[in-house]
């Protein structure tokens, strides 16, 4: 059944808003003033109304590079890294001047994938978004660029922004970008493209038609904000792509108007939040192949990953750490947490119950993930 938009968006009240560098920057790269002005102006008509808006920004690299007089991106991670650190002064400086003069405060919240790692760092994220939004603050979000490391980083913001929508347990994740939403192919190259108002399920088909459709500035184009739409469906969080050049683009969205592209949260079971943070917070260590029946017991009967289906291990990993399951065809279908290291797999792997009590004794006769710790993505 298809999900309405409209009815959906009425109940709407947490909302991540995520705006991207090129709807904060003008053509040269400096910081768009006007632009931020109205954003601002918008996202605190939409407080006083009473919505819990978290904004997750980019931008920072931008102004960055403007302050220091370049104007090409360059490829130098540690130049980005100073950039990042000069531009998010100015950026964080301005929200905070043109949301004073409504009244409101902001608070900045800097972060790295390895501070969604950790469980109690993950719930700690939560906690003061939280009681920034009970104290009316307004949590304003980016990734740590001038200490994230290739290791630790997000990589993109809208990968971000689904992260913060998922802990923050937002009801809709909305994208502002500079295109009107996802097309059926790229309008930048044909003029007959058409705008997507209603995404049910992203398969195959959408992910490749938002190809490598992508602007000058930020890091991710149309790919990285499916994933990112991705994300929020799995963990039951609607998603909206729309323009930031739309007058009243928020207005209009919380309406229900038909602006954008819609990306349904999915059906069905609600995904426990320690099932979110494993499937999206935790990093991922490590990599199993399991066969055919396992897989089978895994998708449809509710079972855990027994050493015997595990066909392939790869990576290092210890105890304790996030591994993708792979399907034979190389589809990720679950992730979970590990009960046991690359080497002690290796050794276990393909046998069953029998053969590693006779060899090895009950230390190694877990399961090696267990259903508790197992989230499935395609039940
Ligand atoms: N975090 C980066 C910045 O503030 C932007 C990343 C992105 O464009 O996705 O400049």
């Amino acid at each position: 059944m298809e999900i309405d938009r409209k009815k959906y968006l009425s109940g709407v009240k947490r909302m991540v808003v995520k705006i991207g560098s090129s709807s904060l920057t003008a053509e040269n790269g400096r910081l768009d003033r006007a632009s931020i002005k109205k954003f601002v102006n918008e996202v605190s008509s939409l407080t006083r109304k009473g919505m819990e808006i978290i904004i997750v920004t980019s931008g920072a690299i931008a102004a960055g590079l403007e302050s220091l007089g370049i104007s090409k991106k360059p490829d130098d991670l540690t130049l980005l890294q100073a950039a990042a650190s000069i531009g998010q002064v100015k950026l964080m400086s301005l929200y905070s001047e043109l949301f004073s003069k409504n009244s409101i405060k902001t608070g900045q919240i800097l972060l790295t994938h390895e501070d969604t790692t950790r469980r109690q760092q993950y719930l700690n994220i939560r906690n003061t978004i939280n009681n920034l939004i009970n104290l009316k603050v307004i949590p304003v979000i980016n990734e740590n660029d001038s200490v994230a490391t290739d290791e630790i980083k997000f990589g993109d913001n809208d990968r971000l922004a689904a992260m913060v929508a998922v802990l923050a347990e937002a009801d809709i994740l909305v994208i502002l970008t500079d295109i009107e939403g996802m097309y059926d192919k790229d309008p930048r190259i044909y003029s007959d493209a058409k705008l997507i108002s209603f995404i049910g399920k992203i398969d195959k088909n959408i992910e490749d038609s938002a190809g490598g459709i992508g602007s000058t500035y930020g890091i991710g184009g149309m790919k990285s904000k499916i994933k990112a739409a991705e994300i929020c469906s799995f963990s039951g969080i609607g998603t909206i792509i729309a323009s930031s050049r739309v007058k009243n683009i928020l207005n209009k969205i919380i309406s229900g108007d038909d602006v954008g592209t819609f990306f349904a949260p999915r059906a069905g079971k609600r995904v426990k939040s320690v099932k979110k943070w494993i499937a999206f917070g935790k990093r991922t260590r490590g990599t199993i192949v399991i066969d055919k029946g396992a897989e089978e017991a895994v998708l449809n009967n509710g079972k855990s990953v027994l050493p015997v289906g595990v066909v392939e291990v790869r990576g290092k990993f210890s105890r304790g750490d996030t591994l993708e399951v792979l399907s034979l065809e190389g589809k990720l279908i679950a992730k979970g947490i590990t009960n046991f290291s690359s080497e002690e797999l290796e050794k276990i792997k393909g046998k069953n119950r029998k053969k590693i009590l006779s060899e090895f004794g009950t230390s190694m006769c877990d399961e090696v993930i267990h259903r508790d710790g197992l989230v499935v993505f395609y039940e």
